[in-house]
């Protein structure tokens, strides 16, 4: 008999996944090709090699369907997965939906959210392949801090580009940076070229997730092949190893005896929302299942749904590969939004295919209306979410007031990808000082395809 009242699904630790889940081996769109950034044609392992060991290029390119977890990997995921998957009673009662909610909690892990699936991974690769330093750079410092954690545990040096909004409003994300050992440089930084180029026109620039990728990777592709590179989003890899949320969760949905009828998700690079849905969309591909996915952006940084599709810079400065991604333009400087993890203007080429071929939905909110979800969820479940998870709770929400309207039994399940305790100036900014929405101009969106780099296409 399934227990009708259990709030908590727990899974053992022989519950956490031995493999990675592939969704490029079953999704119909085929991989977009990559570009190097100086001579517009097709990139080269060679210049891959340059940023990131083999076995991390290898996973960015296969297309096996399942990846192994190395052992030592599961070792440390064990601190902390399998996470729960709970189901929001109380938030459902306050709704007085019909709806069942429930939410997987990344949050749980030691870093504070979901960035650490993908930063064990790309240290243990990086320490195999003989790596002993690497760069790096961190919005909200969510990723940092998990990669900073990783590289300690393997013996790796860290540097990391912090996005100067947040180095100056969340000290306390650069403490726990340099609790596990990483070295923290507010950017831009006047370390290196493309940084001093920034500071020149604007001594305060308040930096962006853009401009702090082209100061990494500066840092590692003129370090002689001593340093490299690891990014906490966009990439194949990364949304690979993600998917030990999604695998855990479906495990975890058969326990409650139920199975979403919606994923939900808030979207960055794409990688939170893609490691909890693409395990589920492969049962909906299977035929079996008939799962909505549904992606959700600020309307600061609405890349998925006002952006183009097209091939675009990974970073500010133009030095990152050219990926064919949804994009608001490299040079795209966002509204600054609480949400310093959702503040880029690409999303990752798997997410942005399937968003093409109608696989996956999206939607944009505001700012405002995302924190009064997080105090309505935290006043019923008792955490305080991530700002940026708080856009996967402020649609969540609405479909379960939604359901509500329509007298539907929906059952919702959505990724709290982070808690939000080191965001509490945000929290006291929406409840004491008013809180802008964050949207684009047209100004910004103004030429956007004229403006994204020409590639030379094979053929
Ligand atoms: C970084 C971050 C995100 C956004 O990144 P994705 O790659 O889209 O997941 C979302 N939530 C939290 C808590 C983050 O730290």
């Amino acid at each position: 008999m399934k227990n009708q009242e259990q709030t908590r699904y727990h899974l053992s630790e022989s519950d956490i996944p031995r493999f990675w889940y592939n969704m490029n081996a079953d999704s119909p769109v085929p991989p977009t090709p990559v570009f190097n950034p100086v001579t517009k044609d097709l990139i080269t392992k060679d210049a891959l090699e340059a940023l990131f060991p083999l076995p991390l290029i290898e996973q960015e390119i296969t297309m096996e369907r399942y990846v192994p977890i190395p052992e030592e990997v599961r070792e440390i995921y064990k601190l902390y997965r399998p996470t729960s998957l709970i189901r929001a009673r109380r938030l459902e009662k306050v709704l007085d939906t019909p709806a069942h909610i429930y939410f997987k909690y990344e949050g749980e892990s030691p870093a504070g959210s979901h960035k650490l699936n993908s930063a064990i991974p790309q240290a243990f690769f990086n320490k195999i392949s003989g790596t002993h330093a690497m760069t790096t750079e961190t919005g909200a410092g969510q990723w940092g801090s998990a990669l900073a954690m990783a590289c300690q545990m393997f013996g790796i040096d860290l540097e990391v580009f912090m996005v100067n909004a947040s180095f100056l409003g969340k000290p306390y994300r650069r403490v726990i940076m340099e609790t596990f050992g990483a070295q923290v440089f507010a950017s831009p930084s006047p370390r290196t070229k493309s940084g001093r180029s920034y500071l020149e026109k604007r001594p305060d620039h308040p930096g962006s997730l853009g401009i702090a990728i082209s100061e990494a990777v500066e840092v590692a592709a003129e370090s002689g092949g001593k340093k490299k590179y690891g990014l906490g989003s966009v990439l194949n890899h990364v949304m690979l190893h993600q998917t030990v949320i999604g695998e855990e969760a479906l495990k975890q949905m058969d326990l409650a005896g139920e199975y979403p009828d919606v994923v939900i998700g808030c979207v960055g690079g794409g990688s939170n929302f893609s490691g909890l849905a693409f395990p589920f969309l492969r049962e909906k591909l299977k035929g079996e299942q008939q799962t909505r996915f549904l992606a959700v952006e600020p309307t600061a940084t609405p890349s998925l749904t006002r952006g183009i599709y097209g091939f675009d810079y990974g970073d500010s400065a133009g030095i990152v590969p050219i990926l064919k991604m949804y994009t608001l333009g490299s040079n795209f400087i966002p509204d600054p939004i609480h949400a310093g993890g959702l503040r880029y203007h690409g999303m990752a080429p798997i997410l942005s295919g399937l968003y093409n071929a109608g696989l996956v939905e999206a939607v944009a909110v505001e700012q405002r209306a995302v924190f009064e979800a997080a105090i309505q969820f935290a006043r019923a479940e008792g955490i305080v979410p991530a700002p940026e998870s708080a856009h996967a709770i402020r649609t969540a929400i609405d479909e379960a007031l939604d359901a509500r309207e329509k007298g539907e039994k929906r059952v919702i399940l959505f990724n709290l990808s982070g808690h939000g305790m080191l965001d509490l100036s945000a929290y006291d900014q929406y409840l004491h000082n008013g809180m802008t929405n964050g949207a684009v101009s047209e100004a910004q969106l103004d030429g956007l395809a004229e403006r994204l780099p020409k590639v030379n296409l094979p053929g």
